[in-house]
């Protein structure tokens, strides 16, 4: 059974660019978001649940269509949470079906609201990404052609980005100074380190 590892961190953090780096390092990423809006476009009972909820324009030619559910979601928060308890529970058992199959020491479960969500349980560590503010509106505003208001809207949904920080047991510091990948490289040998000797110890044991 691979040790669960989450990654988390605000709009422009850098989760994605980390996950990155761990699959390199040949570590399988479940990116939870990316599952959730497969599930949403797929999944037939997820999609009756929806069309129950948001109207039958959720969907258009078959296709999610993720504008409409914007827009319903957007300023509205008791929507956002009726949406957010139909979509969080199937991708966590979507993550659980997933992590029973991996074969690897450990495994990386990406998701932006991971403490929000309450999906943070049943994980073994947290990773959070942390960028200044002022660099992750420039880095998602470039990214996606959006604008800075739009941007600061999600960015306000989330929990605050310091108490975000403080859950996750471990930082990784994405500004303009530090580099990425040293940090999980070095985070990636250590885990390896400990989790070699559990397993050794386990095996003393059985002996
Ligand atoms: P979201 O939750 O909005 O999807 P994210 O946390 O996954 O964001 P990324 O997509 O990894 O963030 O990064 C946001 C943008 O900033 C990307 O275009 C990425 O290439 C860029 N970026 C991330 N880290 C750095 C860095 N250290 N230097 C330069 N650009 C970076």
């Amino acid at each position: 059974k691979p040790v669960r590892i989450g990654l988390t961190g605000g709009i422009g953090s850098g989760k994605s660019t980390v996950a990155q780096i761990f699959a390199v390092l040949g570590i399988p990423v479940f990116n939870a978001d990316a599952i959730a809006k497969q599930l949403m476009s797929n999944d037939e009972q997820l999609r009756a649940r929806l069309i129950e909820l948001f109207g039958e324009k959720t969907y258009e030619n078959k296709l999610l269509n993720t504008k409409h559910l914007a827009e319903k979601v957007f300023t509205d928060s008791f929507a956002l949470e009726q949406l957010n308890a139909v979509v969080h529970p199937a991708t966590i058992a979507a993550a659980e079906q997933w992590f029973a199959v991996q074969a690897a020491p450990y495994v990386i479960k990406e998701a932006a609201l991971l403490f929000e969500a309450g999906t943070a349980a049943g994980l073994d560590a947290v990773i959070g990404v942390y960028a200044p503010q002022h660099l992750r509106i420039h880095r998602a505003i470039k990214r996606d052609g959006t604008t800075r208001e739009q941007v600061l809207h999600r960015i306000n949904r989330q929990i605050d980005e310091e108490i975000k920080m403080k859950l996750c047991d471990v930082v990784f510091i994405n500004d303009e100074q530090q580099l990425l990948v040293p940090q999980v490289v070095h985070f990636h040998k250590q885990l390896l380190e400990r989790i070699n000797e559990q397993e050794t110890r386990l095996k003393i044991q059985a002996v």
